[in-house]
């Protein structure tokens, strides 16, 4: 990252990710879509090539280096999503009281039967289980169960065609993690240097450690929440993973939509206290998809979502196919901007601000607030080696700046995802005198301070220590910090 550009730095602390598609899959729309104000480009690993993907990352990164900011990839793994197979003659249309019956058969379907070839669900299906296809349009109960079919009665009725999904709320299913795919899927990922690596439908907390071990500290993990039976482990869920999202596109198939609202806050407000990053998902802007400005209701969603603290909104197909991607990331960045104008006061928000632990880690951050709100610091300055100290200052939602300084690349382009961080890589410090120049210099140099502005310093000594937070300090910038300077950080 070249030190002498024009400094890019967001002027709202909710971060912006943009799910890549079609309609962004070019170097111009790339790169406009973070000048727009996107932090994190999600790779959904669903659709597409592999080809396809690293000519993705080389594009982000290429954006990277010319805009001098670091960026974060999130990879979105498939998951063990069910679908049917297919059709003989095209779609069918089930009536209410029709019986309809999925079996292993590799036979294509018909007006009586559909095959389902996943054989490790049938044993978890039971007479009155519910089973809701094509994202819940189709909605069938088990009235017969065999180890290799079931017969159901249809409920709700409606069309059905080739390869629809398949939602089994309310049961914990026999299935594997990580599928075939999505570990084909995880090693491209890594090897293309993705930043955080999404699991999808996580059902317990074992899937969690699963993809850890294999990921191997490479990449930090992302749960997304959409399974009632996560939202049940949500505390283990989260003391595993290194960050939520909250996907109400499958969390609202699997859950009474009426559920949703309230689910979404609890795992912000269990993200929150955990000191992790939570991101809100799905059809946040959806009518964008095909209209330059949002409905109101939308508004208000993105809105209730940063209101709430989350650490970032996330767009789905608004800009992986939609005719207006540009124009939605503007959106959120003004939402974002005007209700964190609301919220932020200038001790920071109490509503957002996390539970502590007894614990110096927790206490330093805190005091750092607290103590920047009194002397009006103009940013607080974070040294972090693997990321903590940083995360632990943002989950007290300062007012104040964060400026969060490391040597490690792949730790800064990680908290790209993190409430309010301003995160820069630099050369590491080994004394306290150096750590308080550098703190001087960098604020100067990303603008953050001007001459006569004090900044509060937190960091962990002895440094380079991961996970140690246990210093505090005021400091007077004078303004002729960068008199001198080699430009060498
Ligand atoms: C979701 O279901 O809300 C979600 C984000 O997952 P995906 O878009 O990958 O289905």
């Amino acid at each position: 990252m070249t030190a002498d550009l024009q400094i890019i730095r967001r002027n709202r602390k909710t971060r912006i990710v943009a799910t890549l598609g079609p309609a962004s899959s070019s170097y111009d729309r790339i790169k406009a879509l973070f000048l727009a104000g996107v932090d994190v480009f999600r790779l959904n690993m669903s659709h597409g090539e592999h080809a396809d993907k690293l000519e993705l990352v080389k594009i982000i990164r290429q954006v990277e280096a010319e805009v001098g900011r670091p960026i974060a990839i999130l990879a979105d793994l498939q998951g063990p999503k069910l679908r049917i197979g297919v059709f003989k003659d095209g779609p069918i249309v089930l009536s209410v009281g029709d019986v309809f019956t999925l079996d292993l058969t590799d036979k294509p379907g018909n007006q009586s039967r559909a095959p389902l070839p996943h054989k490790e669900i049938f044993s978890a299906l039971k007479v009155g289980t519910h089973l809701l296809l094509d994202d819940g349009k189709v909605k069938l109960e088990v009235i017969d169960a065999k180890p290799d079919q079931a017969k159901c009665k249809v409920i709700v009725g409606g069309k059905l065609s080739d390869r629809k999904g398949v939602n089994v709320p309310n049961a914990v299913l026999p299935l594997a993690a990580l599928t075939e795919k999505d570990r084909k899927d995880l090693t491209l990922a890594l090897k293309a240097g993705a930043d955080w690596i999404a699991l999808s439908f996580v059902q317990r907390p074992d899937d969690v450690a699963e993809a850890k071990k294999l990921v191997q500290g490479k990449a930090a993990v992302m749960a997304k929440i959409e399974k009632p039976a996560a939202v049940d482990a949500l505390d283990e869920i989260m003391a595993l993973a290194d960050g939520v999202m909250v996907a109400r596109g499958d969390l609202g198939v699997e859950e009474p939509l009426e559920n949703v609202p309230g689910i979404q806050k609890k795992i912000i407000r269990t993200a929150r206290s955990a000191g992790k990053p939570v991101v809100v998902a799905t059809q946040m802007l959806e009518s964008m998809i095909s209209a330059p400005v949002p409905t109101r209701a939308e508004v208000s969603d993105v809105a209730t979502a940063v209101r709430d603290g989350a650490d970032a909104v996330m767009l789905s197909a608004e800009s992986a196919v939609g005719d207006f991607p540009c124009e939605a990331v503007e959106v959120m960045n003004r939402v974002a901007i005007r209700i964190e104008g609301e919220t932020l006061i200038p001790t920071g928000s109490v509503d957002q601000r996390a539970s502590r632990n007894a614990a110096t880690e927790d206490a330093i951050p805190a005091a750092a607030r607290a103590v920047s709100a009194t002397v009006n610091a103009k940013a607080i300055v974070t040294f972090t080696t693997s990321g903590t100290t940083a995360y632990r200052v943002a989950k007290e939602r300062p007012a104040a700046p964060i400026l969060a300084l490391t040597p490690r690349v792949e730790v800064a382009r990680r908290m790209a995802i993190v409430w309010g961080l301003h995160t820069v890589k630099t050369k590491d410090i080994s004394t306290f005198e150096e750590m308080v120049a550098k703190s001087k210099r960098m604020a100067l140099r990303q603008n953050l301070v001007t001459a006569n502005d004090r900044i509060v310093i937190t960091a962990g000594v002895p440094f380079g220590t991961p996970g140690a937070t246990n210093v505090m300090h005021v400091a007077w910038v004078s303004g002729d910090e960068l008199k001198n300077y080699d430009g060498n950080d």
